[in-house]
């Protein structure tokens, strides 16, 4: 790995220890050592060759914390970190090189550009529900952007932490990405100290300390919230498609996905044709008894698992309901029509319960959602493109799908972000190179000519020149 401070993975971190680690970080990044492409390809190279190497062993641990399923584990939290890793590797120089930018005729003779210049050493904080992913996709911009690394994985999912802890040292320089593992204490402590910007994805309460921290060193900050995500369903929309792809997208990692459908608003006629076609997705996805499949998701605890079922007391369950604390399993439960006022509708519910209520007509709709927090993700169904463009216009929402659940995540040439209350700034793709990246404007003029209008003294003429071109 050549020279440089050696940074051991830190298995449960000595707090001692993270003034150290941030110092070495910076010392490697003002060294220069991220700055040249050269070495954030072969860094890059190594992150996909640490993901495809261990796919089996991330798998096993992905199981272990949240009992995903092999086929929604490989996809969510493997592949789309490695379409990036992809995406990224097509496009850096690309993205790196100098933009030029036009010069006003009052600055020639001279020429304009914006560089693109990496920020130093990036704090990277994920959440649980995707520990993979959420960890990576961040620091596959880091990287590229030239910056030093310090990633701090969610202490609810430890058996991924702890193979990523020990991963990453194997795989990238350990002078410029370390991992620091813990939780509340852990994270305060590496709030206290000063990066270049600070990356967090998880809830709207540790957001506010996140940032208020920041402000401390000015710091920037991207905050990757979550919310509730509403689905539309108008009267015109194909049920069918409707109810499978609002199921696959609710159900998936067993609703603990911030931009799941959180609820579906349903226009007044189609409801109970609606409703019936979402059992019977359920139906055909888990089986009778969904206990017994592989292919539902677990809760990720204890403390989880009794939140939820206690958005479900004393509510209206349509289908489902059962549960089983051992296994931490939530059955798909349907709520119809719970009171707008209750837990349930005030809260994200980040797990595998959907409210499904009846509004009378798209204007409602779109009223319903004006009147709450803008979510991370809107989804609308419907056959008519003026349904459909009426909703997208008229709401604010992180991104949106007509007609889809999830896929705008998906799609690394989309900015994937939030707004408002579901959070700042956006990333994915060239997305996160940009953020991570300073964007420094340079004029260069040249010295063979250099007419004195501009300098003092300020005499009439230069007056009267000035006030005839400006
Ligand atoms: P979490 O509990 O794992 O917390 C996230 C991180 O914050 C962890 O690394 C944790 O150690 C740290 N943390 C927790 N409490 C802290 C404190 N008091 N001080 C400092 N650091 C602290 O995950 P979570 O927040 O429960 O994640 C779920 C939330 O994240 C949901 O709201 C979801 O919508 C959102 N989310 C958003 C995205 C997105 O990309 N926008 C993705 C996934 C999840």
């Amino acid at each position: 790995m050549g020279a440089g401070v050696q940074l051991a993975p830190v298995p449960h971190t000595d707090l001692s220890r993270i003034p150290d680690l941030v110092a070495g970080l910076r010392q490697a990044f003002d060294g220069g050592r991220t700055r040249p492409i050269a070495w954030r390809r072969e860094q890059l190279a190594r992150l996909r060759a640490l993901l495809t190497e261990n796919t089996d062993r991330l798998l096993a641990a992905l199981q272990a914390d949240l009992g995903k399923p092999e086929l929604e584990a490989r996809t969510t939290d493997i592949a789309v970190v490695v379409q990036e890793l992809d995406h990224v590797a097509a496009n850096l120089e690309r993205w790196a090189r100098p933009e030029p930018a036009a010069t006003p005729l009052t600055q020639k003779p001279g020429s304009s550009r914006v560089l693109r210049e990496p920020l130093g050493v990036v704090l990277v904080i994920s959440p649980w529900n995707y520990p993979v992913q959420l960890l990576l996709s961040p620091l596959v911009g880091s990287i590229a952007a030239g910056n030093t690394t310090l990633l701090k994985p969610s202490e609810l999912t430890e058996t991924v932490s702890s193979a990523l802890a020990e991963l990453i040292p194997q795989y990238l320089d350990p002078t410029c990405t370390t991992l620091v593992e813990g939780g509340v204490e852990e994270t305060q402590a590496l709030l206290a100290e000063r990066f270049d910007h600070i990356f967090y994805t998880g809830n709207g309460a540790v957001a506010r300390i996140v940032m208020r921290a920041a402000a401390e060193h000015l710091t920037p900050v991207t905050l990757e919230l979550g919310g509730k995500s509403p689905c539309i369903v108008a009267k015109d929309a194909n049920l069918d498609v409707a109810a499978r792809r609002i199921a696959w997208g609710k159900w998936l990692n067993a609703g603990q996905t911030c931009v799941a459908p959180d609820y579906v608003l349903v226009e007044e006629g189609v409801e109970e044709a609606f409703l019936e076609k979402l059992r019977a997705t359920i139906r055909e996805f888990y089986g009778d008894d969904p206990q017994k499949t592989d292919d539902l998701g677990r809760i990720v605890n204890g403390r989880h698992h009794a939140r939820l079922l206690g958005l479900l007391e004393g509510q209206p369950i349509w289908h489902g309901g059962r549960s089983d604390a051992a296994q931490r399993y939530i059955e798909p439960t349907i709520v119809r029509n719970p009171r707008p006022e209750s837990k349930l509708m005030q809260e994200e519910i980040f797990g595998p319960i959907l409210p499904v209520l009846t509004v009378p007509s798209i204007d409602a709709a779109i009223d319903f959602v004006n009147k709450r927090e803008k979510p991370l993700a809107l989804y609308v169904f419907s056959s008519s493109e003026s349904t459909s463009e009426a909703v997208l216009t008229r709401t604010s929402s992180g991104g949106a799908c007509v007609n889809a659940t999830i896929w705008q995540v998906a799609n690394p040439h989309l900015p994937f972000g939030g707004v408002g209350p579901s959070g700042m700034g956006s990333y994915h793709g060239r997305g996160t190179f940009e953020t991570l990246s300073h964007h420094k404007a340079v004029v260069s003029k040249t010295t063979w000519v250099d007419p004195k209008i501009a300098y003092p003294p300020y005499t009439s003429f230069k007056k009267a020149i000035v006030r005839k071109v400006m």
